[in-house]
């Protein structure tokens, strides 16, 4: 098959894709779909799909050959695959900043790298670590696998008289870190874009709840002083910067008790905290990671209103049908489990 300027490959099909296609086809273009999952919530809106491995290097390339360009929705592809596609197919975000979001360890220390701010933060490779570790953190602290974690997997919570055997769970998943707990004031993240002539916006900072490590709720306007919300920008542009990146990427921050900023984690991707921008701002994240991997200019972020994103969780989905008030998103998840984003609500108000 022939290569199709407007035919953009999405690795993933999860409801990031799903609303990354949705923008897509706004803008005239299709898009075709990897995923092994067959119940994929992005088959429904993409013009083609694949079911395939994401290790399944055959198929991949299959799958490329007809592309213009190569995007993908979560974080857990591998590298190694993706290496062999991009010969054959521009592939945006780079490669680079997916290999550093896989590994807590590498993302820890390329933040650190750029002279940024993280949690406190050790190595563990065994028990001794672990042990050894715990003695140097002073408050609690969060064992987090360094790999394939996602939504609060991977992270086990550790206390001054958490026991060795406790851990253990965690520990036999593989590398870990050990990370001090942030008794952080808020959590607020930023959703940046950098263009492929190296443009660089940003939109509002949200401020963010969890529970169990997944989002519940993101408000903007985050309730932060204005040098906040400007260094949280000019970090996320340090780092997109720094790796020549195309796309639209998450940076989730801890504002500490001393009104520091420590950079928790990146996402280069479209990212949960950054939903309320389809009911925010004239062009949304996804829009505007489809014209920064389409080599298009950024379009206007700025925002226009008062948003409050719910996330629906498990059967939270239910809430949805009584809701005529707001802007329902149903992912169409076929289902319910408890833990699995089903949908999110974007509450519009007046911006004051
Ligand atoms: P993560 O997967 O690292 O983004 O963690 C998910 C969520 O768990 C964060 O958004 C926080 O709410 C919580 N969390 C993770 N690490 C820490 C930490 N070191 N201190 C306090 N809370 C944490």
């Amino acid at each position: 098959m022939s290569n199709n300027k407007k035919l953009i490959g999405i690795l993933g099909g999860g409801q990031l894709a799903k609303m990354l296609t949705i923008a897509a086809s706004r803008l005239g273009y299709k898009t075709s779909i990897f995923d092994p999952n067959p119940d994929s919530p992005a088959f429904a809106v993409s013009s083609s799909h694949t079911i395939g491995s994401f290790k399944d290097k055959e198929k991949l390339v299959e799958f490329v050959k007809k592309l213009g360009v190569l995007t993908f929705e979560f974080e857990n592809i591998p590298v190694s695959s993706l290496s062999v596609l991009s010969d054959i197919v521009p592939i945006f975000p780079p490669i680079k900043a997916l290999a550093i979001s896989q590994d807590r360890l590498h993302e820890k220390e390329f933040l650190r790298s750029l002279g940024l701010k993280t949690t406190k933060y050790f190595t563990i490779s065994s028990k001794s670590d672990f042990q050894e570790a715990k003695t140097k953190i002073a408050t609690s602290a969060v064992l987090k696998t360094r790999k394939d974690g996602y939504d609060g997997k991977g992270q086990f919570f550790v206390e001054k008289n958490t026991s060795e055997a406790e851990v253990l769970g965690t520990l036999n998943l593989g590398p870990c870190i050990l990370e001090e707990f942030c008794n952080f004031q808020k959590e607020i993240s930023i959703i940046v874009a950098r263009s492929q002539s190296g443009e660089v916006v940003c939109f509002d900072p949200s401020e963010n709840i969890h529970k169990n490590g997944i989002l519940l709720k993101t408000t903007v306007p985050a309730r932060i002083p204005n040098d906040i919300s400007i260094n949280a920008a000019l970090i996320a542009g340090k780092i997109v910067n720094s790796l020549n990146y195309i796309g639209v990427m998450g940076v989730e921050f801890f504002l500490d008790a001393s009104n520091q900023l420590l950079v928790n984690e990146i996402a280069p991707r479209v990212h949960n905290s950054g939903h309320w921008t389809q009911n925010g701002c004239l062009i949304d994240q996804f829009e505007q990671h489809i014209r920064s991997i389409l080599g298009w200019k950024l379009g206007d972020g700025k925002r226009y209103a008062n948003v409050e994103m719910v996330n629906l969780i498990g059967d939270e989905v239910e809430k949805a049908l009584h809701v005529t008030d707001a802007s329902v998103y149903l992912y169409g998840k076929k289902d319910v489990r408890a833990g699995r984003k089903m949908g999110h609500i974007n509450y519009v108000s007046q911006e004051k």
